[in-house]
């Protein structure tokens, strides 16, 4: 399986991203369909999907209605701008996910700016909490802290207020600062659920203001579950302690939720899950079910009307994106949020969670595995690096998993579990025997 087979394309032109082109082209891995929870390679070999694609296709593969809808959509409007001019299905598109925003009604995340990925989401949200801040007089208040380890995208915001030392060493930043990681691993290893230790961590940002003053900084940027670091949950109270200090020094609170929005902890997002309220929330991914580009930021009342002042012909962010609020995407958008609802998705998380933990919990002793942490359906399983070579044992699981007909995730020696939310018990204990038989044969 998925050795260079008949059916290989020409590989050489497309430079792929996040990848280690060589090694992935001398023994690629293609995927050419993909149907529920499954994929098929070229060679029409069936691959389990246990990451949702890349976090992304929570409804699973293959959703007639999302095909029907952006069939429907690009025959009678195929493209049109939202600068200066509209098209009812973005209008309708954000009321939608303006009725399901996070927090609820009483949160206030009602104003959505749509974008084209996570990416430009987290970029969109940076800037928007920095014009905020000077409409309201507060021009000095230009920093933004993030946290170590924290993804936020590639953009050059992103990267500047990421904490993944790879994807920022080599480009320029724009000066952002940074909080310490959010977890204490030693003192949680084989946690379930959310740590009980590491609140205090919070009081970092506390350092932060001290060191640099209240009166430059902007924001705080966080992912309340933070996914590409490899799985890092937020103590008991970690959150909390962030809104209380934020609120305390007029700093703004962003939600990164491209991993977590829609459904991931088996609440619609992860502000319902802790009951935290930010006063921006990034998304992507889930909102069209991974299937057209796209991505949203929710804006509370109090950031938008803050930014809606000046003469009445003026434009009120100099900001946006060709494709904001794509007709194709915002169609395929509705088409998602209707089969969220009448499948009860962004809930089946939290029916599935108690299996899911004790699931993956059973991989406990295995060879090398050193942690095993789960939120929602998410889950992470760690590995001990082996000598010289970080990295390099989870790659081989990855690999042996794929050719076992399981797609899996790694970053660095974490393994990483998000299956579409769709996902049946049975084929939870199928991940689990699959990965644990990789593991075995990884010793
Ligand atoms: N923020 C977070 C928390 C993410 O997990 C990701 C992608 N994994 C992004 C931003 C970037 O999204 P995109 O790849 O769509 O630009």
């Amino acid at each position: 399986m998925n050795q260079i087979s008949k059916n290989t394309p020409n590989l050489d032109n497309f430079w792929m991203p996040f990848t280690a082109n060589r090694q992935f082209k001398a023994a690629p891995r293609l995927l050419a369909g993909a149907e529920g929870m499954y994929y098929t390679d070229i060679d029409g070999n069936k691959v389990l999907d246990g990451t949702a694609g890349l976090w992304c296709v929570n409804a699973g593969h293959g959703r007639k209605k999302i095909v029907q809808a952006v069939e429907r959509q690009l025959s009678m409007l195929d493209y049109a701008p939202t600068f200066q001019m509209g098209h009812p299905v973005a209008f309708d598109f954000a009321t939608r996910l303006a009725a399901n925003a996070p927090g609820g009604a009483s949160a206030g995340l009602d104003r959505v700016f749509f974008t084209g990925s996570g990416s430009e989401s987290v970029d969109t949200a940076l800037k928007i909490a920095i014009a905020y801040q000077r409409a309201i007089g507060q021009g000095t208040r230009t920093r933004i802290i993030g946290r170590e380890k924290g993804y936020h995208g590639v953009g050059f915001g992103g990267i500047s207020v990421g904490g993944l030392v790879n994807n920022r060493r080599v480009f320029p930043q724009i000066p952002a600062d940074h909080m310490r990681h959010t977890l204490d691993l030693e003192r949680n290893a084989f946690t379930r659920g959310l740590p009980a230790h590491g609140v205090e961590l919070a009081e970092d940002l506390e350092r932060l203001v001290a060191l640099h003053g209240a009166e430059t900084i902007a924001a705080v940027i966080v992912e309340p579950m933070s996914g590409s670091a490899g799985v890092i949950l937020p103590p008991k109270g970690y959150l909390e302690r962030l809104r209380a200090i934020a609120d305390k020094h007029g700093i703004l609170l962003i939600f990164d939720e491209v991993i977590t929005g829609f459904g991931r902890l088996g609440t619609p997002f992860a502000t319902d899950y802790f009951g935290v309220i930010p006063d921006l929330v990034t998304t992507a991914k889930g909102i069209t079910n991974g299937t057209i580009p796209m991505g949203a930021v929710f804006a509370s009342r109090k950031v938008h009307d803050g930014l809606m002042t000046g003469p009445e012909n003026a434009i009120e962010l100099f900001h946006g994106y060709t494709y904001s609020g794509h007709p194709v995407a915002c169609a395929a958008g509705l088409a998602t949020l209707d089969i969220y609802e009448e499948e009860g998705l962004l809930t089946r998380a939290s029916e599935l969670a108690e299996d899911w933990q004790e699931a993956l919990h059973s991989l406990k002793g295995l060879p090398h595995v050193v942690d095993i942490r789960n939120l929602g359906l998410v889950g992470a399983v760690e590995l001990a690096s082996r000598d010289g070579a970080p990295g390099a044992r989870a790659y081989d699981v990855f690999v042996d998993c794929f050719h076992k007909g399981l797609l899996i995730r790694v970053t660095g020696d974490i393994i990483a579990l998000s299956p579409p939310l769709v996902i049946e018990k049975e084929q939870i204990g199928t991940i689990v025997s699959i990965l644990g038989d990789a593991l075995k044969r990884a010793a």
